[in-house]
């Protein structure tokens, strides 16, 4: 094993560390998950030529490669143990390409989302996914994850904005796949095959995105107080079902709205909602000068099922109301360890999923304060953790993956299956697919040198 460290260090120089505090640093995510046992040595790759020498070394000598980005992962996909090499990519961090004639940008895999957002401004142009961490993680880890975020209800998922990458493969060979151009069927699509692959497949150093004008036109924001949460998901499900198409759409629970009182205050909440109050809470916001009759027909939808609006017309109201929103996991941080989890069921399913929550919440004597983009059917039940990760977390846990399945839904919306859901995989894919798939990843990485450990439960 010392072997590759020397390897590595001759080919790649100070690009190669084996500072304890940064092997350290690298075992963990935002999931809190702890690698058993510290990486080889971390590379902090600035080129593809490093990542591809990396892989091309390690491939040679048989050791694990985790690749990594800014490591805000709520699945611990970039952890990295005993035995591995991690592969950091936050330092390619360029911006290669702005191209508003073709309405692409090309950029290299650790450019933080929120700064390619913020190059595109002066263009009048916009990169639509937009996950809550958009100012710390990177676009590569966005792909490679398939990041949503609040308005990928109406301008879709990572993967609806990726069109071409520059992938270096387990053997150290660099691919190029997909098209600049908006259309593009020669082969099978590789591209969005990399796309959610967690790092299993291939390591993202270049992409192409597709970036779209910036929203005109104003805002026009509801919220809404319901008696119960129950209440607040039927609303969001018949806003769909009436196909409105609200930019944004997120509902807090109860459990959720407590600890975001404590943590902004009750008069925060005050201000943005006036004397309101209840156990549930639904934002809609309506983007591009929405038509009245929109705006009109959600507050009656919202109100219909006992929802109490308030509607802003102006952007700072609407702020204070998404701060409401924002402010969800900070809160939870503040106030004690949490296990944020992340579910998608059927848009129509969401007050069953709620039931679901609340039953097993109960069952298992466990606080599960959540939240949901309601748009898109994504819940983040947070497992509050009053002992640790005792087993009766994981029990609930259990309950909820095999309550979402039964919905119709899926085991993860957005944060990925890493380290956390593995051993839940086969259950929603199936022996079959579960296989077929892990057929495809031997294809890409035959020595299952990527990433090991995540995704599969073998490599
Ligand atoms: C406060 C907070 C809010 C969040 N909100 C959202 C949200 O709204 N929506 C959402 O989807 N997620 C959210 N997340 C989760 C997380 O930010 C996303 O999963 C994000 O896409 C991870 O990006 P990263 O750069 O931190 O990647 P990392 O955590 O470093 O890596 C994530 C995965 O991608 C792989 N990877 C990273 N870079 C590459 C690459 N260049 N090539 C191949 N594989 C790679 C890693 O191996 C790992 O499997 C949130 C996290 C936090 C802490």
């Amino acid at each position: 094993m010392q072997d590759i460290v020397a390897r590595l260090t001759a080919e790649l120089g100070e690009a190669v560390t084996v500072d304890p505090e940064r092997l350290t640093a690298v075992r963990t995510d935002k999931s809190g998950w702890l690698s058993p046992g510290a990486p080889l040595a971390v590379v902090e790759a600035t080129s593809a030529w490093q990542v591809q020498a990396t892989l091309r070394i390690a491939n040679e000598l048989g050791v694990g490669v985790v690749p990594r980005g800014a490591g805000t992962g709520l699945a611990a996909g970039a952890t990295g143990g005993d035995g591995v090499v991690v592969l950091c990519l936050d330092r390619m961090d360029r911006i290669l390409e702005i191209d508003p004639a073709d309405g692409i940008a090309v950029v290299e895999p650790g450019v933080i989302n929120a700064d390619l957002d913020a190059a595109l401004e002066p263009y009048g142009l916009w990169y639509a996914p937009d996950p809550a961490s958009k100012a710390i993680s990177t676009i590569g880890g966005n792909i490679a994850t398939n990041a949503g975020g609040l308005l990928c209800a109406k301008y879709g998922v990572t993967r609806e904005a990726v069109l071409a990458l520059k992938v270096v493969l387990a053997d150290g060979r660099l691919i190029s796949v997909g098209h600049r151009t908006v259309k593009g069927v020669t082969g099978y699509d590789l591209t969005a095959l990399f796309v959610g692959s967690e790092g299993t497949l291939g390591v993202v150093v270049e992409a192409t995105v597709r970036v779209l004008p910036r929203p005109v036109g104003d805002v026009v924001t509801i919220g809404a107080f319901f008696p119960a949460v129950r209440q607040a998901a039927q609303a969001a499900s018949a806003i769909v079902g009436a196909q409105l198409r609200p930019a944004v759409m997120e509902l807090l629970d109860g459990q959720s709205l407590d600890a975001v009182r404590a943590y902004l205050g009750a008069a925060v909440i005050r201000d943005a909602m006036g004397p309101a109050a209840g156990d549930g809470f639904l934002l809609v916001q309506f983007d591009q000068s929405p038509a009245p009759e929109t705006v009109l027909r959600a507050v009656e939808l919202i109100e219909a099922d006992g929802g109490q609006t308030r509607v802003s017309t102006d952007a700072a109201t609407g702020e204070q109301l998404l701060a409401i929103r924002r402010a969800m996991h900070p809160a939870l941080e503040a106030s004690g360890e949490v296990l944020i989890e992340d579910l998608s069921v059927p848009r129509s399913r969401l007050a069953d999923a709620f039931d679901a929550i609340a039953e097993v919440s109960a069952r298992h004597g466990v606080r599960i304060p959540t939240a949901a983009h309601a748009g898109d059917g994504n819940l983040h039940p947070n497992f509050v953790l009053e002992n640790g990760m005792e087993q009766k977390i994981w029990d609930a846990a259990d309950d909820l993956f095999r309550a979402a399945l039964d919905l119709g839904g899926t085991l993860t919306g957005e944060h990925g299956v890493g380290v956390l859901k593995r051993h839940h995989l086969v259950d929603e894919l199936g022996a079959d697919v579960y296989r077929l798939q892990q057929q495809l990843k031997a294809v890409f990485d035959p020595q299952g040198i990527l990433n090991p450990g995540k995704v599969f439960t073998t490599s």
